[in-house]
Order: C-alpha cells, then structure tokens, then sequence
C-alpha cells in the first residue's frame, strides 16, 4: 500500500485499526483529519468495503468535499460514493427519505435563522406577550438548548424544575411559545437546524425498521472534530454504529468551542465508558506549524485548567518569531495588516491566498476590508452576510419555496405582496387568523379567499394562488434551472429589479441573474442525481458559512475564528487583540468561559502555518462609539520567548515593549493592564473567582455546592425522573430550589 508511506507510525496504526470502536485524541496540526481520509482510503481499498457502506460526519460540506476529493487522489473514482457531510445535511437527506413516518412532507422546508426569528416573533405577538421579555434571540437560543439535550415540548412543559427555572429568569412562558413554535413548523411542513437533529433521534427512536436500515447501510460511521458534537448528534451517531460497533470519532479536547451550542467535551469521556473495549490513539506530532507557533499554541492552552494532556511538538524548522502588532485604531490596525501582507507577497512570492486573517466578531472586517481595498489586495469574506442572505436572493428563494411547499408560512409571508399585488398587511394577517383558528394550512385558505377576505383582496389572492399552481406544475415537469428562471420572470420579480435603475437596483439584478447561475451550475453537475428545485433548495439552505465561498480566485481569507476550524493558511493575523472583544465581554461570566474563549485563542493561532500575527488597536469604533482600548490579557498568556515586537512600526511603539532588535530576540515586557474585572456581573451572588462547574454525576444528598446565583447551599434531596436528574438544595440566602442538574451549573465546595 504505497499510500500508508504517508502516515507516521502512530496515525499508520490508526488507519489500519479499521474494525471496532476507536478515538483519536490529538493536538492540532497533528494530522487528524488526514488519517480519517486515509482510512476511507484504506477501507475501500486494502479492505473492499463498499463506499456506499461508509458514513463520514464532518464540520463543513465544503471540508467533506475536499476529503472526497484527497480521496480519489489516493484510490481513485470510487471515492465519490461514500455518505460525506455535515451531520445537519446527511441527516436531511435522510429525513427527506423518510419524512412521511414523522408525519412530515419529504419536500420540508428549512428554516434558516431568520425565518425562525421571523416565526417567534409572530408567535410572541399572537400570545400578546411583552417582545422585550421574549425577546426572539433569547426564545430560539433557549429552545435550540432544549433541543440539542433532546428535549422536547412536552417535556419541557410538563417538567416543573424546567417551569421553575423559567420562572427564575421571569420568562415563564418560554414552555407555551416553545410549544406554538413546534407546532407552526410542523403545519408549515418545516423543520429549523436543531430540528434536522431532534427529528432524526425521534425518527430511530420510534421506528426500530428504518433504523436497522441504516445500521446496516452505514457499516463503518467516522466523526471529524467530535469535540463540538452536542448530545443529540453524539446519540445518533451511536445508535447508528451500535450493530457493526465500527465507529472511529477524532478530535480535540483543546479546540472543543461550541459549548455555547450545546456542544459537549463531556462526549469524549463518555466515549470511552461507552466502549469499553476502545482502541485510542495519541498523536503529538504537529506537521503544520513551525516550532514557535506550536511552542506559543502550546504554551497558551497549558493556562486551562480543564483538558487531556498531550504534548505537541513538531519536527519543523523554528519559524520566524511571532509579530505583536499594535495600531493607534482599528483602521490603523487595518492598514498595517494589509501593509504587511503587500510586503510579504512580495517579498516572498505568497499568493493572496495563503494569507488568512481572522477575527472574533464578524463587525471587526469592515476596516481590514478598506485597508485591503486600498492597496488592492483582493480578498473574501467567509460568513458574514452571505449571498443568500440578501434580502433579492431571499425573496426569490422564497418563491421557489412556497411552490415547492405550499405550507411554508414563512416563505409566504414574503411574497405574498411581493411584488405588490394588493394583498395588504390586514389581509395577510386575516388568513393567517384564519388558518390558525380553523387549524388548516394557509393553503387551503388562499385557494378559499372569498371566504375569509372581502371581495377585491380575494381576487388578488386567488390570482395568487392560480400563479403558484402553474409554478408548481413547472417544478414538477421541469429540471431547477428552468423551473427557477420561470418563476423569477413570472412571479415579476426580475422586471420589478430591472426597472429600478439605481446602482443598488442593478446590483440586485445581477445577484438573482447569478443565483440562476448557480442553480444552472447545480443542474449541470454529474455529481447532482437529484436535479429537482426542491433538491437544490435543499442543498442551499444546508450550506456552512464555509460551504458559501464559492469564489476560486487568489484572494486573502477574512473570517471568524469558529469558522476557521479545521483549516490551515501559511501566514495568519489574528486581529482585535483586545480585553472585552477578545476575550469578548459577552463570554465572560464564568471561568468555563474564559477557558472556551482561551480555546479559540488555541485554534486561531494553530492555523498558521509559517507565520503568526497578533495585532490590536489602542481605540475602536463599537456600537457607535469611539472606545479605548486595553490589550488582551491573551497576550500576556503567549510565552515570551516566541514573541516579538513588529518592527516595521517599532517608531510607533510605546515604552511598555521592548522592539525587535535585527536578528535577535526581544524580550517581551508584561502589558501594562488596570486589574482585571472580577469575572461576573451577577447581582445576586458573585461566584467565587475560580468557580466552574463540577460534573454532578456523583453528587450526593449532604454535599455543599455553589450556585453562580444562588451562591451556597446544601444538597438535600437528589430525584431521576426519566432522564432527568434533580436535586434539591437549601441554599444559604434564597431559601429551597430544585434544579435539573442537566442545565443547573454547579460546583461541589
Ligand atoms: P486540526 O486540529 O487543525 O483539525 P488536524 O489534526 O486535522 O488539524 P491535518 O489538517 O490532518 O491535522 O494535518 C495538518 C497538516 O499536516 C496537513 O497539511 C497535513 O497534510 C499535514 N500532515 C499530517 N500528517 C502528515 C504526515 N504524516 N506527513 C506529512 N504531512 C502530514
Ligand atoms: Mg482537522
């Protein structure tokens, strides 16, 4: 097998190790998602497994694109048939297959976050509940939590620790508006992305056929960056490996930054206990970075308390020192990023490319954008306010949403009126009254408007819906292209955009023209079997941010740290080095926050493959205002001896650092930072400065905890109710409370 010369002997080992569970624990860089490739590799090749047989779960589509891609470099064609994608798309493929057990139509809409956001503020408003009690950013982030522990309404709702616990946070509706939620998407034929998850542990839960079906499908399952897997993805996974038992999940302790999604480290312990008879394997060996970017990655994550011990360490060269760069302001800071990666281009004849800079905040892109645009550096934005979420892209995918599924409210809602056809906010809201009161789908009461709306709005709105039929006889007759670019002419959508002759108007224009493009684009891939409209929108509302950069020119990669897992650029800015943005003011209530934020500071700077930038602004505009700024106490946590100060603008620097001094090192002086806040804000209790949640598997009547609001008490009661446990606990100032010891964050004193 001339392919295995690729592999070191420890991630041969892991390659070949193909039956029976196995966990790979590695450090960055280290080659994890090589061996899981090779492994495919070496399944269908040295094993004759079947690729249809083979299941692989990765963070993007994009990531499992490439994958496939190394692959058939490896084996050749073959490749192509392996299950490849993230969980939320494999699972929506599957629950399209299988959508009627769950009384679901198989062409389901999904929601994106805004029609989500859109749906709960409709749902708030009918309930005439306060909207900035329930606001629709709290409500889906609480419902999504639910969700992702696999909690559903009716659970939630009939659980009173749960009641209890909304009650504490004066929002005790939450249950009822969950409630409505579930059961608008449901008669919009609609699921939202937890949804895609929550469904597939319900569809294998209650119908034990079709989950013997894919047992038997997916002979061998494998999990790429299995430390953000929340509960419910770590349950499907399981179930589906449960018969075979080959399941090979790889991943890091160390770079675990979805915790605020429900992703849970806990999953890796587990695993273990899970199978008892795992095959585990360390790698250390980083073939990424040079020795000083792993030293400084190394020696910022020794600061957590909380991970796996593993000492990465590379056979690389020792690398250039890693570059402090301080600005005066945050457009300052743009311009002397893109400065240097001018001179760096040129100097070292790098291509745009292999430059990345990243951040921790979407909003921080808009100065390194102007800077780059200035120098004419070209460069993509990943993420952000992607194509498909202008609002000309929105409204004609709505359309084709609406003919695809005619329950679909949201899409409805958009293009009712749009173009405006005389169908007026009253009317719209009366057929919704209508459908919600009579529980019937908003279609039958467009095709029944006189009923429900006077005269001249009826017309309208069956004008409507005789336009939408003979859309939907098109999609069903017609390939996505055609059908789409029909319905963009018909619908008066592309004349409404042609007649504005405004810049924007144009733009707009152009954008749809480009979305047929794309749809042409998908029709004409070999790769696409399925080459339907409802195929497409599928496809599409299933992309990462990642998966949404389409664009293969030379250009410099702007993006936010989470989305830069996984990915490696030969020099990297890491950019907003600053206390309360990163850090960020929002993730610091707890020392398990700091730690998450500390984690990415890991796998920002384990991008970096030659070169390592760490920049920050004295002053930033945020939320409209000029704001000073302090450099971030990540900084101090970098060792030293892997650090320098940037030379190019060491005229600029203040007296707090030591500037390079031509070959040699610099010592790097402590940054001069007023006392660090305490870590929370809570008005109730102030936790301890070193609190963080123990693990209350163990936790037993008489134990003393503390609570980050409640403060201290006394265990005195612990109950299980189906999967529930709870405990009761008398604490010192607020008296008896009974909490769910899933969501209750405690520490055993
Ligand atoms: P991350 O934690 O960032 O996801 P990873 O552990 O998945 O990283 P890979 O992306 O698989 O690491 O590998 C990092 C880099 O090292 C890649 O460019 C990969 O091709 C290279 N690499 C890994 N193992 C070897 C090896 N044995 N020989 C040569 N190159 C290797
Ligand atoms: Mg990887």
């Amino acid at each position: 097998m001339e392919y295995l010369k690729g592999l070191n002997p420890p991630q041969r080992e892991a390659v070949e190790h193909t039956d029976g569970p196995v966990m790979i624990i590695a450090g960055a860089g280290s080659g994890k998602t090589r061996v899981l490739t090779y492994r495919i590799a070496h399944l269908i090749h040295a094993k004759g497994i079947d690729p249809f047989n083979i299941l692989s779960l990765t963070f993007t589509n994009k990531a499992a694109a490439e994958m496939k891609h190394r692959i058939e470099q490896l084996i050749g064609l073959e490749a192509r048939n392996t299950w490849m994608g993230t969980f939320h798309s494999t699972f929506a493929k599957i629950l399209r297959v299988e959508a009627d057990k769950l009384g679901y139509p198989s062409n389901f809409s999904i929601y994106d976050t805004d029609d989500s956001k859109s749906l709960i503020r409709s749902i708030v408003k009918e309930m005439r509940l306060d909207d900035k009690v329930y606001k629709a950013n709290t409500v889906l982030s609480r419902i999504s939590g639910a969700k992702n522990r696999l909690i559903g309404w009716e659970t939630y709702l009939n659980d009173p620790y749960i009641k209890a616990d909304d009650e504490t946070a004066m929002k005790p509706k939450m249950g009822e508006i969950y409630k409505n939620y579930q059961k608008r998407l449901f008669r919009s034929g609609a699921m939202d992305f937890d949804d895609l998850l929550f469904n597939t542990n319900v569809l294998f839960r209650d119908h034990l056929d079709v989950l013997n079906k894919y047992q038997q499908r997916f002979k061998y399952v494998m999990v790429d960056e299995f430390q953000d897997t929340n509960l419910s993805q770590y349950l499907i996974t399981k179930k589906l490996a449960s018969v075979h038992q080959n399941i090979c999940v790889v991943g890091d302790d160390a770079q675990s930054i979805y915790a605020f999604r429900g992703a849970d480290i806990q999953n890796i312990l587990n695993f273990e206990k899970d199978y008892p008879d795992l095959f585990v394997v360390k790698l250390e060996q980083n073939y990424r970075s040079t020795k000083n970017i792993v030293h400084a990655a190394n020696s910022i994550i020794a600061k957590n308390k909380a991970q796996l011990k593993k000492e990465v360490w590379t056979q690389n060269q020792q690398g250039d020192l890693i570059e402090l760069i301080k600005a005066s302001s945050d457009n300052e800071e743009g311009r002397m990023v893109a400065t240097t990666i001018f001179e760096e281009k040129n100097n070292k004849k790098l291509n745009n490319s292999d430059f990345a800079v990243l951040y921790r905040t979407n909003s921080q892109s808009r100065s390194i954008e102007e800077a780059l645009r200035k120098m004419s550096i070209t460069y993509k934005i990943v993420g952000g306010l992607s194509f498909y979420q202008r609002k000309e892209i929105k409204d004609l995918m709505a359309y084709m949403r609406f003919v695809v599924n005619r329950e679909d409210e949201e899409a409805f809602k958009r293009i009712i009126n749009y173009p405006k056809r005389g169908i007026g906010d009253t009317s719209v809201e009366k057929m919704m009254v209508a459908a919600y009161e009579h529980d019937i789908p908003l279609w039958e009461v467009m095709t029944n408007a006189a009923s429900f709306l006077p005269g001249r709005a009826a017309n309208s709105v069956e004008d409507f819906s005789t336009l939408i039929k003979s859309f939907a006889i098109e999609v069903e007759r017609k390939d996505a292209y055609d059908a789409a670019s029909s319905i963009a002419k018909q619908s008066g959508l592309l004349r409404e955009l042609y007649e504005d002759k405004t810049i924007e108007g144009l733009n707009r224009y152009e954008n749809v023209q480009e979305l047929l493009n794309a749809i042409k684009e998908y029709v004409d891939n070999p790769e696409n079997e399925d080459k339907s409209l409802g195929a497409f929108l599928q496809e599409i509302a299933l992309l990462t941010d990642n998966d949404r950069d389409k664009d293969t020119t030379d250009a410099v990669t702007l993006m936010t740290i989470h989305s830069s897992k996984g990915l490696e650029f030969k020099q990297v800015f890491v950019v907003g080095m600053e206390e309360d943005l990163f850090p960020s003011q929002m993730m610091m209530q707890s020392r398990e926050d700091l730690e998450e934020e500390r984690r990415l500071f890991y796998v920002a700077t384990t991008r970096a493959m030659e070169r390592l930038y760490l920049t920050y602004a004295l002053t930033r505009y945020r939320f409209g205002r000029l704001l000073n700024c302090e450099p971030s106490r990540f900084l101090e946590e970098v060792d030293p001896d892997c650090i320098k100060v940037n030379k190019r603008i060491s005229s600029a620097l203040s007296s707090s650092f030591r500037s390079d001094t031509s070959e040699g090192r610099s010592g790097f002086v402590g940054i001069k930072r007023p006392n660090i806040r305490p870590a929370t804000t809570a008005k109730v209790h102030t936790p301890s400065p070193d609190f963080k949640p123990s693990n209350t598997n163990n936790l037993a009547v008489g134990m003393k905890v503390e609570h980050p609001k409640f403060g201290f008490g006394t265990v005195n009661k612990i109950e299980i109710e189906g999967i529930n446990r709870k405990a009761s606990i008398a604490f010192d100032n607020f008296g008896e409370k009974t909490l769910l010891l899933s969501f209750a964050k405690l520490r055993i004193v």
